[in-house]
């Protein structure tokens, strides 16, 4: 097995490619982040030099994976046709816009039905990522990542299972993934806690889409109960998963090179995901897999030096 891909997800604030250097300051090999503010429909126009800034920082940092996440305002599975329309144009955007970072993974919280019905939700948002498809050739190298979510309200994609008969009307499925929420899967209903909970999702995920459809792990404790539904993250061993789920996933070999990130609450110095990844790694069996500066001897040293520098982090748009 080889190093883990582990970071969280960073503000833009300044530029997409200054949560290049934020990543860094953790020490972190892998990011999530907004290619544009999450809360508005329109962005600017990509900055050219922001994305030459980017490539630059990229190896500089070595950072090996980028993700980014798209606006919570998309509703693909929307009745209304001019919010459909207009979460279209967006969710198309952003791809675009991860296409132009080289960014090869957007997460997608697939949608909700807001009463047309489960079915019919479904069947809209696979309409949607196939017009979206269509209209981009240029970047099929680009994936959509369905993300696991909670099964609150109605919001669609809350098992697996859902996923799957979303999946299954793409027309071509090469273009979709699915980006696994521990938050989600929790509250959703399996239960990481126990070995047997974790095998039991593990086994319908392989039945229903087959393991190498999962592209990126979010990794958040939860403060809701299982299948309580509600999508509230917490710190890592602070929720009602506890360390152990993580634990499973940290050491299972069968995710060997996919990216692991932390969505959890933090302030502008950092020093939560720096908490996070670094009870993450004391989770990691075998030492040899934990990205050289989060060993527990560079964290003292970096701790140090984190309370001098200046991480200029704005978080408005990191509401989970
Ligand atoms: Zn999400
Ligand atoms: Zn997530």
């Amino acid at each position: 097995m080889g190093i883990l891909k582990l970071g969280a997800h960073m503000s833009i604030a300044g530029g997409v490619s200054y949560a290049l250097d934020r990543a860094a300051s953790v020490k972190s090999n892998a990011v999530q982040v907004f290619t544009k503010n999450n809360r508005q429909w329109q962005g600017p126009p990509i900055s050219q030099d922001d994305v030459d800034r980017w490539h630059v920082q990229m190896p500089l940092h070595q950072i090996g994976d980028a993700v980014s996440h798209a606006s919570y305002l998309i509703n693909l599975a929307s009745p209304q046709e001019p919010l459909w329309k207009k979460s279209i144009a967006a969710h198309q955007d952003e791809i675009e816009r991860a296409h132009a970072y080289a960014i090869p993974h957007v997460v997608l919280h697939p949608g909700a039905h807001t009463g047309s019905g489960t079915e019919a939700g479904i069947a809209r948002i696979a309409a949607a990522l196939n017009q979206i498809h269509a209209a981009t050739p240029q970047c099929s190298d680009t994936i959509t990542l369905l993300e696991l979510m909670a099964g609150q309200g109605t919001c669609l994609g809350g098992s697996i299972g859902e996923l799957r008969r979303i999946i299954e009307q793409v027309d071509n499925p090469a273009r979709v993934g699915i980006c696994m929420d521990t938050c989600h899967a929790f509250a959703a209903g399996y239960d990481l806690r126990t070995l047997d909970g974790y095998t039991a999702m593990l086994e319908e995920l392989d039945r229903e889409l087959g393991l190498p459809a999962l592209k990126c792990w979010h990794l958040n404790d939860s403060k809701g109960k299982l299948g309580s539904h509600l999508d509230r993250h917490t710190h890592i061993g602070e929720g009602e998963i506890g360390v152990e789920g993580f634990r499973f996933v940290l050491n299972d070999p069968r995710w060997d090179g996919i990216p692991m990130l932390l969505e959890t609450p933090k302030e502008d110095d950092l020093k939560e995901d720096l908490m996070n990844l670094q009870r993450l790694c004391a989770l990691v069996e075998d030492a040899e897999r934990i990205p050289q500066g989060l060993c527990a001897a560079a964290i003292e040293e970096m701790s140090e030096e984190m309370s001098k520098e200046m991480t200029k982090v704005t978080h408005e748009e990191m509401t989970p």
